[in-house]
């Protein structure tokens, strides 16, 4: 059977993970991480770790092909984004509208760099977290899985900030993109729960310049959403 986004083990592959952008990333976006990942990848380059380099390059470059041309990604999409999708516990993995962030991703990041307290605590008032994942009362006894989308930043690999010029990154020398996190949501969670991620734990790779130290995510139970707490 030809299964062209799988691993080895018949679980598909989240290209989008491995070229580290959101799963809306316009073409632009698609290219220049796929330039940056090349160069940070290339076996020429990196020669330690030949073996492994090897193997991401291959993931960066099939990614790459699949997620540039619209009828690939279409279908890619369509099986990647499924609803009925399961991890291998079981859990469901949630649909992108359950996820609902208290501020937009782009918002975000901006904030975050420019004032770090401030708007934190104002957002944290209007909202009480920074994120809210729905789960239907199944999903909730089942357990399930989302993947929350935060806004990073990477270093242009081709110039690190050197060359105004860069075609890459304006001569910015880093590049916005986006890295997903994956919040699992235990059986029998409380409806109105909160989970702290700490952001620390997942430097520093991924999030350079994200500033956030944590993300407070509350668990809303569809249809429990209006009953009170204790009562
Ligand atoms: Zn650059």
């Amino acid at each position: 059977m030809n299964k062209p986004y799988c691993d080895d083990k018949g679980n598909i592959i989240d290209f989008y993970e491995i070229l580290n952008i959101p799963y809306k990333a316009e073409k632009e976006l698609i290219r220049s991480a796929f330039c940056n990942l090349i160069k940070i990848y290339h076996p020429d380059i990196s020669g330690k770790n030949a073996d492994e380099d090897k193997k991401k390059v291959d993931l960066i470059i099939k990614g790459y092909k699949l997620l540039i041309d619209d009828e690939l990604r279409k279908d890619y999409n369509s099986k990647l984004l499924s609803k009925s999708r399961f991890s291998s516990d079981g859990y469901v993995y949630l649909p992108k509208n359950r996820i609902k962030y208290s501020i937009s991703l782009k918002d975000l990041l901006t904030t975050r760099l420019l004032n770090k307290k401030i708007k934190r605590k104002e957002r944290m008032r209007a909202f009480g977290q920074d994120v809210e994942i729905f789960v239907t009362p199944k999903e909730s006894e089942k357990g399930a899985v989302a993947f929350v989308e935060l806004p990073s930043r990477m270093d242009c690999h081709v110039c690190y900030g050197e060359d105004k010029y860069c075609h890459v990154c304006n001569g910015v020398g880093r590049i916005p993109t986006a890295s997903h996190i994956e919040v699992k949501i235990h059986p029998y969670t409380q409806n109105g729960s909160t989970v702290d991620i700490d952001l620390m734990k997942l430097r520093p790779d991924r999030f350079t310049s994200f500033t956030m130290k944590s993300l407070r995510i509350k668990i809303t139970i569809i249809g429990k959403a209006f009953q009170k707490e204790g009562t």
